[in-house]
């Protein structure tokens, strides 16, 4: 920003005192007692909260079973191992999306294949995935950018007559749906993270669900280590040995944190409301702004809202992202970015020689990105706030 225009933008007071982040936790009391509870017992990690967190997950998600690991990156990572995706394997993601949705295939060795993105959703474009299919791709990680569904049906008649497996990146779509089919029942394997700018928080943690119990059981394998039985099982069989059958990790998750998750899950439906108001407070005011554009929402897709992010017009504003960014955030107003497209990242240019270029729509949209705040413990209020903040920017930075 030039000297003169942030005294002339900044020489009222800004529109906040203290700073609105883009996204928070809401933990109750309830949560915290219930989080208590598991402290007092014998189990404080692999016991049955876990499980009742993996059963609950299976049930919101309207799919038959879920593993429930240490962070959606596991989770994604997980799945990567149930669907054997190894070294000299493709797997096609898109170029919008965080740096975890690609990373996932190169901890197996096999290389991640970037398609670009529609230019009104910013989910992925499946004739962009289509051309990327090669005889070596093994599965495509479709991400329901900000919240909304990907485009699964179309992918599914592209993927299904090659023996493709489509798996859903999940982390921003919990409780939303697709024509009536919830999230979890979209793709072979669908992945939730649990931080806590995401719908429903466990500290740090992540799930998958499936429909097929041998992906379930590979997956429940996979965290523990690679060791067929847990320490529960053994317990219940009188028995102390166990056979590590493959290379796994430690990607549990805990009672602790299940605790928690449980607790939120229940609480999902009222978060998905109060985001759902929050973006129809935003939809209405940014109607009156044409240099402001949200993303479009596609016909039949029950928006879970993870994010409100909008597109700026940068023709019709004097300033770019970087100076409207600033402005904001002196309004006190915590926007972000979402995201850098993942093949612009230095890893990915040295390693695979991605360059500029290759997806075109999702560097384009990159430029003007912007994702304002958006949880549900915002009042009406700080959702006034944004916009107010938003207009002043705005209106200033016109052409
Ligand atoms: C948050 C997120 C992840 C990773 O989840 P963590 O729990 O932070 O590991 C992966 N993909 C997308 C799209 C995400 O938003």
């Amino acid at each position: 920003m030039k000297v003169s225009d942030a005294l002339a933008l900044h020489g009222g007071s800004p529109v906040r005192s203290r700073m609105l982040p883009y996204g928070r936790q809401d933990v109750s009391d309830a949560d915290i007692a219930a989080v208590v509870e598991v402290l007092r017992s014998d189990w404080l990690t692999t016991g049955p909260v876990v499980a009742a967190f993996e059963r609950a997950c299976a049930a919101r998600a309207g799919a038959r079973h879920g593993v429930a690991v240490s962070s959606g990156t596991a989770a994604l990572h997980a799945a990567m191992r149930a669907l054997d995706v190894r070294a000299g394997d493709e797997v096609i993601v898109p170029a919008m999306t965080f740096a975890a949705t690609a990373n996932c295939a190169r901890y197996e060795g096999a290389t991640p294949v970037f398609a670009d993105v529609d230019r009104d959703t910013l989910l992925i474009d499946p004739a962009s995935a289509e051309r990327a299919i090669t005889p070596r791709t093994r599965a495509v990680i479709a991400v329901d950018y900000a919240g909304q569904p990907a485009d699964y049906d179309s992918l599914a008649a592209i993927l299904k007559p090659r023996g493709i497996s489509l798996v859903a990146d999940a982390c921003h779509s919990i409780g939303g749906a697709s024509n009536g089919r919830p999230v979890g029942t979209l793709a072979r394997l669908s992945c939730f993270s649990f931080h806590p700018v995401k719908h429903v928080t466990t500290g740090e943690g992540g799930a998958v669900v499936a429909d097929e119990a041998p992906l379930a059981d590979r997956m429940r394998v996979f965290r523990n280590h690679g060791i067929v039985s847990d320490h529960r099982q053994r317990e219940a069989q009188g028995a102390f040995a166990y056979d590590m059958v493959e290379l796994g990790y430690n990607y549990r998750i805990t009672d602790i944190q299940c605790a928690l998750g449980l607790q939120q899950l229940e609480r999902l439906p009222a978060f998905i409301a109060r985001r759902r108001q929050i973006a129809a407070r935003y939809d209405a005011a940014f109607a009156q702004l044409p240099a402001v554009r949200p993303l479009a929402v596609r016909r039949g897709a029950e928006h879970a809202y993870h994010l409100y992010v909008v597109r700026l017009d940068l023709e019709a504003l004097r300033a770019g992202r970087s100076e409207i960014f600033r402005a904001l955030r002196a309004e006190n107003i915590g926007v972000n970015v979402h995201y850098v497209p993942v093949h612009l990242h230095p890893y990915y240019r040295q390693t695979q020689g991605t360059h500029q270029g290759m997806c075109p729509v999702a560097e384009c949209a990159y430029e003007g990105l912007l994702s304002l705040p958006m949880f549900p413990a915002m009042s009406d209020s700080d959702v006034d706030d944004v916009i107010e903040a938003v207009e002043k920017v705005v209106v200033f930075y016109r052409r």
